[in-house]
């Protein structure tokens, strides 16, 4: 019989079973319509459903307030990294934005912005992406049009556990990596994006939540796909949305609402990480991570096998073993190396549990 595969990848990442389960259920006949939502006209009142529904659920979920717009975007997270400066950098006539860089996708979000603008990147560079420079160091410029940084470092595993403090300034996250994995206080932020693939569905639809007064200004050059204006204005209907997204996001939403919403997920994912984390550290140094522990991520997990710098034979017969036992895509990124255990919303506590149990074994027999 078929092993148990535990999905561990950073993104496109595991999904809740009950929610394919019902996906599958309803793939070629949504709701006794005849038609698959795959099938399904944007400008249909079935899918007029779909989107509203899943809107009011992160509404919900995330308690936002009345005088932010909510829309369904593609072009992804990166797509966000053009749009938030073609929308936002001209607010001011300076146009220059303050960016805070902590790990690849705010540095990747800061070089498309100077397309647009001038970027102040407000602190020291850091030679490694292991912690946030602390706020005493940063100097915001008081005429930026935004302050902008990553909550969530998907590569390096560093996250932001606190809000940072803009003086005021309009702030805006890219909270990709860990959208709907706590509660979040939206009312401090001008701008949040997210890309679904992650903790809330799958590819192709990134969500977008605005403060309304920030709308209208974007640049002449701006695409009309990525206006926020006009996106909102049409509530997402300007062209066609990735309706199958928005819809596997409504059902991924529902499941949270069930299991007790982003206070149960923050409870079960710091719960999940700290299971994680003490076994490297109580492993006298045979598994390390690198980043700061106040701003160890949730999320992602990051850490080297058998020596600091790490290991790579050790590494790749880690891996190898892990993945006989069915826990796969724990290869760390590309640029960092070493391993990488995501563990968003859909990952269980059993999972994490399975993985500890692992690393336990592992050090048992190589230390
Ligand atoms: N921001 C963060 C934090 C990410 O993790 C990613 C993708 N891993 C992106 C942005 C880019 O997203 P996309 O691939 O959807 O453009």
């Amino acid at each position: 019989d078929k092993k148990q595969t535990i999905n561990f990848g950073a993104g496109p990442a595991k999904l809740p079973q009950s929610v394919l389960l019902q996906a599958q259920k309803e793939l070629i006949d949504y709701n006794g319509i005849g038609i698959s939502v795959l099938e399904m006209s944007h400008r249909s009142s079935d899918f007029s459903k779909i989107i509203n529904n899943t809107e009011n659920l992160l509404r919900e979920l995330l308690d936002i307030p009345d005088n932010y717009k909510v829309m369904f975007l593609q072009g992804g997270g990166s797509g966000q990294f053009s749009a938030v400066p073609l929308n936002l950098i001209g607010l001011k006539e300076d146009r220059c934005a303050d960016y805070i860089v902590t790990g690849t996708w705010s540095a990747k979000a800061a070089k498309e912005a100077e397309k647009y603008g001038k970027v102040n990147i407000i602190h020291p560079k850091l030679d490694a992406y292991t912690k946030i420079p602390d706020s005493s160091v940063w100097s915001l410029n008081p005429s930026a049009s935004y302050v902008y940084y990553c909550c969530n470092e998907t590569v390096h595993g560093v996250e932001f556990n606190f809000v940072p403090d803009a003086k005021g300034a309009i702030l805006v996250s890219d909270m990709s990596s860990n959208f709907l994995s706590r509660p979040v206080d939206v009312s401090k932020f001008g701008l949040i994006f997210a890309g679904a693939q992650k903790n809330v569905g799958c590819a192709g639809v990134t969500v977008v939540i605005v403060r309304e007064d920030l709308l209208g200004k974007a640049l002449k050059e701006c695409p009309v796909v990525l206006d926020y204006q006009v996106q909102a204005g049409n509530n997402s209907l300007y062209n066609t949305p990735p309706c199958f997204s928005i819809y596997i996001m409504g059902l991924v939403l529902e499941w949270i609402k069930n299991n007790g919403g982003t206070e149960a997920m923050e409870r079960l994912n710091k719960q999940k990480s700290g299971i994680i984390y003490d076994i490297i550290n109580s492993s006298n140094g045979f598994y390390s991570c690198p980043v700061d522990p106040e701003c160890r991520s949730r999320m992602n997990v990051p850490f080297r096998v058998g020596k600091k710098e790490g290991d790579e034979a050790l590494e790749k017969k880690f891996l190898d073993g892990a993945s006989k036992l069915g826990m796969i895509s724990l290869k760390g990124h590309r640029s960092v190396g070493g391993i990488r255990a995501s563990l968003y919303n859909a990952v269980t506590v059993e999972d994490a549990e399975v993985l500890a149990a692992y690393m336990k074994e592992f050090l048992k027999e190589h230390h």
